[in-house]
């Protein structure tokens, strides 16, 4: 049996993380790294990883 885990780069076209469909926020049939990418950054706010330039 193997653990089938499958990493997807961040749907925010800015953004460069890598996540996995298991963690990561689904809207919109997309998968995002997080809440600040999936709301395309309606806050302002970066997406709290190291070394990347999105923030909306
Ligand atoms: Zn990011
Ligand atoms: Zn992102
Ligand atoms: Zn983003």
């Amino acid at each position: 049996m193997s653990v089938n885990v499958e990493m997807v780069k961040c749907a925010c076209a800015d953004c460069v993380c890598v996540v996995s469909t298991a963690s990561a926020v689904q809207a919109e049939g997309r998968f995002f790294c997080g809440d600040s990418c999936a709301t395309h950054h309606e806050q302002s706010t970066g997406c709290d990883h190291a070394g990347c330039p999105c923030h909306g």
